[in-house]
Parts: C-alpha cells; sequence; structure tokens
C-alpha cells in the first residue's frame, strides 16, 4: 500500500547535482514542500479507506541527459526555458508525496542500470520482466529507451507515459496512418495509447492532462496582497530579449506606458545593457521567489504573443495579477507558425495562453486585440479601475495535481487486453432484447447509457458517458465543450457501434468500417455511416466539412477537468 510522505529528503538527494537544473528544481522542491505536505494531509482525509498500491516508478528525464545534448540546463540562469523543469520538479515531488517506489534517472548510465541492461552494448532486448509498473519519459528518454532495448520496447510501452507539454494526436502518433496521410512529424508516431501522452495544459482530451502546480497563498498573505497592490505597475511575461522584437509594440508600449511603470524580468549580461526601452524597470532574471513578490505588488502582467503556454500567467493570477495578451486572429497552428511547425498536433492556439483565456477568463484574464489602440487603452484603464482576488484553478493546485496523478496511476491500464466490444456472448448484451444501449435524454440530442452500465468495466466509467453529435466541420473537443462536457477518448469504444448511429437518428444507407482519426462519423451527402476500425485512432480532435463527428463526451469535477464526477 502507498503511503503519504512529506518528508522530501530522500527525493532531495536522488535528484542529485551537478546542473543548474537539478539546482533549480531542487530550489523549488524545497520550497514548495511545506505546501505538498498540506494538500497530503487534505487528499489522504478526502480518500479515506481508499486502498491506493504501491507502484515502481522510473523517471527518466530524457531531455536533461548529455547524451540528448541537454541545452536547456546552461540556460537555466539565462533567460532559457523553464517550465519543463517546474513541471518536472511537481512531477516527482507527486510521485514521491503519493508514497511511490520511486527511482530517478538523469543519464543514459543511471536508465542502464535501473533497467538492468548493462551499459555500452548497444541495442540489448530486456529478456525478463521491466522492473518498473510505470516509467515517466519524455520523447527524448522514449529514443533513448528505443536504442537500449530495441524491439523489447514494444513488449513493455504500455508502462510508459510520455511527459510531452504541447501533446501529440492520434493521427500523429499512428505510425502506419500518419505516413499515409501526411501526418508524420519529428515526434509523432510510437503507436501508443494517445492517453499516455501527458501535457501541460488540459489541451485535446485524447492526451492526459498531467499539469504542475503554482503557489497558494493563506489567508494573511491575500489580505497583504489586497493592501499592497500598486494599482499603475505592470510586469511584462517573458524572460527572453527576443519578444521586445516583436513588430508594431512600440504603439501599445506608448499607451502601457501613459498609463503604468513598466517592469520587467528579462535576462541580460553583466557588459551588455539590456536590450528593452528605457523606460522600463528591468530587474534581470529573478530567482523564482523574488518573481513572486514582484508579482504580488504588480496589478498587470502583460504578454507580448511569446512565450507560449507557460507557467508565469498562472502564477501572476494566483498573485492577483490580471493576465493581459493577445488574441491570436488567426489562430496560430503547426501550419502557420514557425514554432509549432512539425509539432504532432494541429491544434489552434487563439491566444498567447488558451488555457488562461478558456479556463479562467475575466475578470482574471482580459484576451484583446493588441493592434485595436482604442480597445488596448481602454483596457489598460479599466485594469487599473477594478480590483480581483488571486485564483488558482483547483488543477494547479497540490492537492489538485496530487488527486488527478493518483487517479491515473490507480485507474489508466494501457497493458490489460481491453474486453470485446460489443460483447461476442449475445447473453451478455445490453437490455437483452432491446435494440439500442442508449437513452435519449430529455429535451436534448445528447445520449445516455441506459444498460447497466457497472457490467462493462472501463474508466471513467460508463455512468459518466454522455452522447453528441457534432455539426459538420466541427472537432469532438468542441463539440463536448458546447455541451457543457468533455471529450473522453477511453469512452469511444462504447459507441463505435451502429446502434449509436440510430438512436441520434441518423439513417445510414450504409455502414462502413475504416482507418480514418474521424470515425465514427456520418456524412449527410451520401448517408453514409462509417465506424472505426483501428481504436488507435480513436480522437476527440479533428474536423471536416463533410463529416458529423459521434462523441463520446462526459462530465467532469468543478475545477479538475481530467476527472470526472465518479472518477475518484
Ligand atoms: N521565472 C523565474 N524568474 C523570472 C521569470 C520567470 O524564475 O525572472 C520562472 C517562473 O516563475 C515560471 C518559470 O520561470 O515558473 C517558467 O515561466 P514561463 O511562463 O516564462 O515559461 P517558459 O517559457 O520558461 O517555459
Amino acid at each position: 500500500q502507498a503511503v503519504f510522505q512529506s518528508d522530501i529528503g530522500a527525493l532531495m538527494e536522488q535528484v542529485g547535482t551537478g546542473k543548474e537544473s537539478l539546482s533549480f528544481m531542487k530550489r523549488r522542491i524545497r520550497r514548495l514542500a511545506a505546501q505538498w505536505a498540506s494538500a497530503a494531509r487534505r487528499l489522504d482525509d478526502k480518500l479515506r479507506n481508499h486502498w491506493r498500491e504501491q507502484k515502481r516508478i522510473l523517471v527518466h528525464v530524457g531531455f536533461l541527459t548529455e547524451e540528448s545534448g541537454d541545452v536547456f540546463s546552461p540556460k537555466v540562469l539565462k533567460g532559457g526555458p523553464l517550465g519543463e523543469m517546474v513541471q518536472w520538479a511537481d512531477i516527482l515531488t507527486a510521485l514521491h508525496v503519493l508514497g511511490h517506489n520511486l527511482k530517478i534517472s538523469f543519464s543514459l548510465k543511471e536508465l542502464h542500470g535501473f533497467l538492468g541492461v548493462p551499459p555500452g552494448r548497444g541495442s540489448c532486448p530486456l529478456t525478463g520482466p521491466l522492473p518498473f509498473d510505470l516509467i515517466y519519459t519524455d520523447y527524448h528518454g522514449l529514443q533513448q529507451m528505443k536504442q537500449l532495448m530495441g524491439l523489447s520496447l514494444r513488449k513493455h510501452k504500455c508502462h510508459i507515459r510520455v511527459i510531452d507539454t504541447f501533446g501529440t494526436e492520434p493521427a500523429y502518433n499512428h505510425e502506419e496512418y500518419a505516413t499515409l496521410h501526411g501526418y508524420r512529424t519529428n515526434w509523432g508516431y510510437w503507436n501508443l495509447h494517445g492517453q499516455q501522452y501527458m501535457t501541460m495544459f488540459p489541451h485535446t482530451p485524447d492526451n492526459s492532462f498531467m499539469g504542475f502546480v503554482a503557489e497558494e497563498l493563506n489567508e494573511t498573505e491575500r489580505l497583504n496582497i489586497q493592501k499592497n497592490k500598486v494599482k499603475n505597475m505592470a510586469v511584462v511575461y517573458g524572460k527572453e530579449t527576443n519578444m521586445w522584437k516583436l513588430q508594431g509594440k512600440e504603439k501599445f508600449l506608448a499607451i502601457l506606458h501613459r498609463h503604468m511603470e513598466i517592469h520587467g524580468t528579462v535576462y541580460y549580461e553583466a557588459q551588455r545593457p539590456p536590450e528593452v526601452p528605457a523606460f522600463v524597470k528591468n530587474h534581470g532574471l529573478l530567482p523564482q521567489q523574488e518573481l513572486q513578490q514582484l508579482l504580488r505588488k504588480a496589478k498587470l502582467f502583460i504578454g507580448f504573443g511569446f512565450p507560449y503556454e507557460g507557467p508565469a500567467p498562472l502564477e501572476a493570477i494566483a498573485n492577483g495579477c490580471i493576465f493581459l495578451q493577445p488574441k491570436f486572429n488567426p489562430p496560430h497552428s503547426s501550419l502557420n507558425h514557425e514554432f509549432f511547425r512539425g509539432k504532432p498536433t494541429s491544434r489552434e492556439v487563439s491566444s498567447q495562453h488558451p488555457y488562461a483565456e478558456q479556463y479562467i477568463g475575466r475578470p482574471h484574464v482580459i484576451t484583446i486585440d493588441f493592434n485595436n489602440s482604442e480597445e488596448f487603452d481602454a483596457t489598460i484603464r479599466e485594469i487599473m479601475r477594478i480590483n480581483v482576488e488571486p485564483f488558482l484553478p483547483y488543477e494547479y493546485t497540490c492537492e489538485g495535481m496530487l488527486e488527478r496523478l493518483h487517479a491515473y496511476i490507480q485507474n489508466q491500464d494501457f497493458c490489460s487486453p481491453e474486453a470485446p466490444f460489443p460483447p461476442v456472448n449475445s447473453s451478455q448484451t445490453w437490455l437483452g432484447s432491446a435494440p439500442s444501449p442508449f437513452n435519449l435524454l430529455p429535451n436534448s440530442r445528447i445520449l445516455t447509457w441506459a444498460s447497466n452500465a457497472s457490467s462493462f468495466s472501463s474508466w471513467p466509467p460508463l455512468t459518466a458517458l454522455r452522447v453528441v453529435a457534432s455539426l459538420e466541420s466541427e472537432s469532438c473537443v468542441k463539440a463536448c465543450q458546447t455541451a457543457g462536457l468533455i471529450c473522453e477518448p477511453a469512452l469511444y469504444r462504447f459507441i463505435n457501434i451502429r446502434e449509436t448511429f440510430s438512436a441520434l437518428d441518423f439513417q445510414c444507407e450504409g455502414v462502413e468500417s475504416e482507418k480514418n482519426h474521424l470515425f465514427p462519423a456520418f456524412s449527410a451527402e451520401h448517408a453514409e455511416c462509417s465506424l472505426q476500425q483501428d481504436p488507435l485512432l480513436f480522437s476527440c480532435a479533428g474536423s471536416s466539412a463533410k463529416y458529423r463527428r459521434l462523441c463520446p463526451c462526459r462530465d467532469f469535477r468543478n475545477g479538475q477537468v481530467a476527472l470526472c464526477k465518479d472518477c475518484l
């Protein structure tokens, strides 16, 4: 049984020393230790009587190994990206606090040792059983494990979880399909189960949402923040000079400067002056703790469009700032923006931080067109006028992350073969002689599972299922969202049957079964109903003007979109 542990001594030792990235993570782990400990106590109370199996877990952080070139560590103190390190530090702490048996590797040598593969022999199949129940790694680590284990990786890959900031959609993950249909990238095509990829924000639900944490405030700190806010103080998001080179920024910077004092935390070298306008009070790159202090005073945290989707805006909002960011019109994606090019996702990024825009919104987050000077000016005035409370979504608190990770670890299973569906033995079918396992919810176009849900084992449970048909050109991500629900790929197999079409009143001329990441779907033009032939291609993402897609949606917990109401 796994027992919650609040002492971080053993964890700190395992992380080791010798690199700036490791020191950054250790500073973070130490700083947040008390917060994790009190979250663990609360979750322990909440989960009373729950048996939690202790798992043997390996964490192999591929991008920080020397063998992958580790470009990150040398830049930790020079304005390089820190989001990934924030997330890995939090994943390590959460796994440790949940009480699992944890091994951590930051090099190929350690990986060899933990897997019991002798070093220096090239690819070497792992003949015995895998000594771990779960392996958390990243794309670099996955590649290294393939080189190490050769074909035997295939046998063990159901135990792997890939930490993948921006996500990987099923069409890009499926090797044969990606190759045939132009979805091949440098990253995808590992033929994993989509939910084995774990993202930094809840992007497409085809992947699992891992996340990270931001600091929570106690009552005294909340009160102090309210007292000490400086209403004309703005902090600019970003620590690299690049974003100051953005075209057109002079106009909105001039407006901002007219109303507010502008602070920055841009890295610069002692002998070279910082490349920011003279009226910006640049503090240089700050230690995380000092950045928090700066955010506690500031009223406004403003993004210029880059970096995308990092942790800093959540930290700012948690410290009572309003986050102002540009809307992207048209949205940025792998089709039109260098940064996303070659990433295994078709996601359209509607602003600098879509999570802040869509999940938090006003009054904490304001997303506008920065080219519209009048709107920009009016917004700055409004921000100086209004008061907002510090806010942190539950899923980004330590308790929220522990709860989510606990639920994944105990329930997600990509190793056991799934029972065939629909059931082969006719005595096991849904309501005996009933033509369909679905019920139509009153006054809606939404189906629920009518038959005995508990006779089909699944997680999330079938009780959470709500079937919706998308509009033409609409993805299941969107269709579920519009219905106030979230798409749940794990439930696709239950709706990939001809009975779903009739329950939704689609009259099929014919029913075929094909490999297409948009299926199951209905094509109005030909009155054709298409089922999905390959479960690896079940995908919430993706749309086409030709199809109305069948979407397995589910409910979710308030502030914890990854979990359905009956998921704990
Ligand atoms: N950060 C910091 N000092 C600074 C600016 C940022 O320690 O002067 C931290 C910040 O607290 C956040 C992390 O850098 O947790 C990553 O922030 P960002 O959103 O910029 O994401 P990135 O682009 O680095 O992945």
